[in-house]
C-alpha cells in the first residue's frame, strides 16, 4: 500500500490514498489523529508533498533504485520467465555490493519485491540521503523482438545530461562485446524521480528483456550477464563520483 504522503487528489475533491478514496471529513478525523502535516500534500491544485526517509544513516554517495516493485512488476518476458522488478532488484543489489567493497556508501531505495514506491519517493528517498548520485534502474521492452539497445534518461536539468551520458557509455562498452547490443544513447525524460532528485541523477533502461539473445543470456542461470550489468552501473557510478 502507498503511503498516505504519496496520495493523488482526485476530481471529486476527494483523496486517493493507497488506492482508496477518502472524504475529506474522513481526512479532518486522519489529521488529527496522525497530525496534519502529513496530509499537508493533500490540497487541490498543489502536487502531493512527498516525505521519505533514508534508508541507512550516515553520508551516502549513491542511491540506487530498483526498478518497479510491489504489485507493479515492470516488463514481462514470461516464455523466460523474466520479471522487471526481480531483475532492477539483483542487478542494484550486486551493484551495491561491488561498490561497498570499494569503500563507497550506497542505500537502495528497496530491499525486497513487495515494497511499491512512488516515483517521487524514490528521488525523495535520493534527497533525504543527502547522495552525491541517483541511478535508477530499469530492464526495457518492446513489440519488435530485434530491438535491444542501452539507453540512459536524464531529467529536464543539465547536471543530469552529463551524468547519464558517462552511464550509457560504460554500459553500452561492457555489455556489447559479443553481442547485437546497440547504443541508444542519452535521452530526456521528465521521470518523477529525476525531477524530484536534486543531484546528478540517471535512468538507466540496461538492455531488453523483450529481446530473445538478451532473454536467454538474463535467465542463464550462471548470473554472469546480470554481474555484468551490475558491475558496469558500479563503474560508471565510481567513474562519474571520481570525476564530481
Ligand atoms: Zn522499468
Amino acid at each position: 500500500m502507498a503511503p498516505a504522503t504519496d496520495a493523488a487528489v482526485g476530481r471529486d475533491g476527494s483523496a486517493m490514498v493507497g488506492g482508496r478514496r477518502f472524504r475529506w471529513s474522513a481526512l479532518a478525523v486522519l489529521g488529527v489523529l496522525f497530525g496534519a502535516t502529513a496530509f499537508s500534500g493533500l490540497v487541490p491544485g498543489r502536487p502531493p508533498t512527498v516525505v521519505a526517509a533514508c534508508p541507512v544513516a550516515g553520508a551516502v554517495d549513491v542511491v540506487l533504485d530498483p526498478g518497479h516493485g510491489g504489485v507493479d512488476p515492470g516488463a514481462l518476458n514470461e516464455p523466460f520467465g523474466l520479471v522487471e522488478k526481480e531483475l532492477t532488484l539483483a542487478v542494484a543489489e550486486q551493484a551495491a555490493a561491488i561498490l561497498r567493497a570499494r569503500g563507497h556508501a550506497v542505500a537502495l531505495t528497496r530491499t525486497d519485491g513487495d515494497t511499491g514506491l512512488g516515483n517521487s519517493e524514490r528521488g525523495a528517498i535520493a534527497n533525504a540521503c543527502g547522495a552525491r548520485a541517483f541511478v535508477s534502474i530499469h530492464f526495457n521492452s518492446f513489440d519488435d523482438p530485434v530491438v535491444n539497445y542501452t539507453k540512459s534518461f536524464w531529467g529536464v536539468r543539465a547536471k543530469d545530461q552529463a551524468f547519464s551520458r558517462v552511464m550509457d557509455a560504460t554500459l553500452f562498452a561492457a555489455l556489447q562485446p559479443g553481442t547485437d547490443l546497440a547504443d541508444g544513447g542519452v535521452e530526456e525524460f521528465e521521470s518523477g524521480a529525476l525531477l524530484r532528485a536534486t543531484m546528478p541523477s540517471t535512468l538507466v533502461e540496461t538492455v531488453f528483456l523483450s529481446n530473445p539473445d538478451e532473454a536467454a543470456r538474463l535467465a542463464n542461470p550462471d548470473g554472469a550477464r546480470l554481474a555484468r550489468i551490475a558491475a558496469a552501473i558500479a563503474a560508471g557510478v565510481e567513474a562519474w563520483l571520481a570525476g564530481s
